[in-house]
């Protein structure tokens, strides 16, 4: 499965009833929410003594790609493109790959 093939499908279960700019503001909060559940997973594992729940913390990321998917539809924006441009982004930063000078001096 390619990721814009993953984005149609997922896509497939989105409220057909959402104003496009109901559903950017769903794909939006989602990303946070969903992330926000991933962090709990890690915070359990770190803070609070649990082994770290791998399977869970799965499921969360693909909870997250679903409302990624959300947001870039929401945008008219394929996934493929997004995710081309954060290469492109990465690649002008760390040209030689990631540096702690480049980082600090961006
Ligand atoms: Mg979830």
């Amino acid at each position: 499965m390619t990721i814009n093939e993953y984005q149609k499908l997922a896509m497939t279960t989105l409220n057909p009833e959402l104003s496009k700019k109901d559903v950017l503001i769903n794909g939006v909060m989602g990303l946070c929410g969903e992330s926000g559940e991933a962090i709990d997973i890690v915070k359990k594992h770190l803070a609070q003594g649990h082994e770290l729940d791998r399977e869970h913390l799965i499921k969360e990321l693909g909870d997250i790609a679903w409302y990624l998917a959300e947001t870039a539809t929401a945008l008219d924006v394929d996934l493929e493109e997004v995710l081309t441009r954060n290469i492109d982004k990465l690649k002008a930063r760390y040209p030689e790959g990631f540096s702690t000078e480049r980082s600090i001096n961006r």
